[in-house]
């Protein structure tokens, strides 16, 4: 996807190109549509995934075409930080990508003089990003008027609350005009954010992406040893001794996700599987199954899990590893979301432990091993090459990706 096709107008494309971006990062791809369509926003989403430009370039783009309210500049984008940096880096990505449009903002923090700020907005400014304090400071001073705020944002808002901000939230809320477009960006989704998130947004669209390579602390990661050969029964016994009732398992290839599939059915086990192969109308059957626990097993290729969104899922398994190892990160990120805990487990043969350092690598993180007891792998088997599973590599245009070492053929995403 290239940024020409999000909707946003040449004023702003002509910005983004001056910063050389070419890309829409997910989290802009996702939230740039929604909030151009009016859409209030709850994004799970934190600092490196660009989610500043993520909610800056749309509201620019809707300030831009709403009717400007006559007489003196108001401010009608409002932004709230928790911290001063952060405010200033946002104001920054304003500036850049407001450069070639006609408003006026301005950041607003505590630490420094008050006096500058005040005359700045009695000159009039469009847009005000700030932190709490000292917004409401001026707000008590009537040096600041509120009531034609068109577009709110609440960015890093879990941090908000953990800083004790939320009474000083709750009274800027209370002087913003009813009508208005609130977004609202957070790292994690405790019960405070929720609570929050629901008295702030309005039928809000969720976008959920995984900060980039890094893996959720949430999610308790953990790799079995295993020859190849006995993975289906190491994975039958596992969720049967450990009473596992919604877990969605990932192969590598469409073949093998309809095989295993089979083969679980076979142990007691009720499945499904989605992959490319299978009509929508059979990937939706199968993912409501598996939502309402009638299918115990869901088996997946990567590409059919993008976008599935299961509440509480508590177990993810790698029954094969990806070649590509940012798809580990998006496999695992299909747990342990908004504040919940999972487990990912992934079954490793010998095959395969080139692509678990890649994944090591790439996500800087040593994932803890447990030998189950009977399934010790036989040191006599050697490695073999992946058949099908096409060359440890990296997708085109991801970036901070592992390097390929050797040029092997680029792994195929599903076969
Ligand atoms: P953020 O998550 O908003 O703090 O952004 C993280 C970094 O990514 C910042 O340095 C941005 O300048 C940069 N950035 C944002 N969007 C893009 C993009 N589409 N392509 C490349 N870099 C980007």
């Amino acid at each position: 996807m290239k940024f020409t096709q999000l909707g946003l107008n040449e004023h702003i494309l002509r910005a983004i190109k001056d910063q050389g971006y070419t890309t829409p990062t997910p989290v802009q791809q996702k939230a740039i549509p929604a909030i151009l369509e009016g859409k209030d926003v709850l994004a799970g989403a934190q600092t490196g995934t660009g989610k500043t430009a993520g909610f800056t370039l749309p509201m620019l783009n809707l300030l831009t075409k709403a009717p400007k309210p006559k007489g003196k500049r108001v401010v009608r984008g409002l932004i709230l930080t928790p911290t001063r940096e952060l405010a200033a880096q946002v104001a920054q990505s304003v500036e850049d990508y407001g450069k070639y449009l006609p408003f006026k903002s301005t950041v607003i923090f505590g630490g420094v003089s008050i006096n500058p700020q005040i005359k700045t907005l009695k000159n009039g400014v469009d847009i005000v990003i700030a932190t709490p304090g000292r917004l409401l400071d001026l707000m008590n001073q009537k040096a600041l008027d509120l009531r034609q705020v068109e577009f709110f944002v609440l960015d890093e808002a879990d941090r908000m609350l953990d800083m004790g901000f939320i009474h000083d939230i709750k009274k800027i809320l209370k002087v913003l005009p009813k009508k208005r477009q609130n977004l609202l960006f957070s790292a994690t989704f405790s019960k405070e954010i929720k609570t929050l998130a629901g008295g702030l947004l309005n039928n809000p669209t969720l976008i959920e992406v995984a900060r980039t390579n890094e893996t959720s602390a949430q999610v308790e990661q953990l790799v079995y040893p295993v020859d190849k050969a006995r993975k289906r029964e190491m994975l039958t016994q596992l969720i049967k001794d450990n009473n596992w009732n919604q877990v969605l398992v990932f192969t590598r290839t469409k073949h093998g996700a309809n095989r295993l599939c089979g083969q679980l059915e076979k142990d007691g086990i009720t499945s499904a599987a989605i992959h490319g192969n299978k009509s929508q109308n059979a990937r939706t059957k199968a993912l409501s199954g598996f939502k309402e626990g009638e299918v115990r097993v869901l088996v997946a290729t990567d590409i059919a899990a993008r976008g599935i969104d299961i509440d509480q899922l508590s177990h993810v398994v790698n029954y094969e590893l990806p070649n590509i190892s940012e798809d580990y990160v998006h496999r695992i990120g299909r747990t342990g979301r908004a504040g919940n805990s999972g487990q990912a487990i992934s079954l490793v043969c010998i095959d395969e432990h080139e692509y678990l350092r890649d994944i090591e690598k790439l996500t800087k993180n040593s994932i803890t091993k447990v030998q189950l007891k009977g399934y010790k792998p036989d040191p006599s088997i050697a490695a073999e090459p992946i058949q099908n599973g096409g060359g440890r590599g990296k997708r085109a245009g991801a970036r901070n990706s592992s390097s390929r070492r050797k040029p092997k053929p680029r792994g195929h995403r599903e076969h």
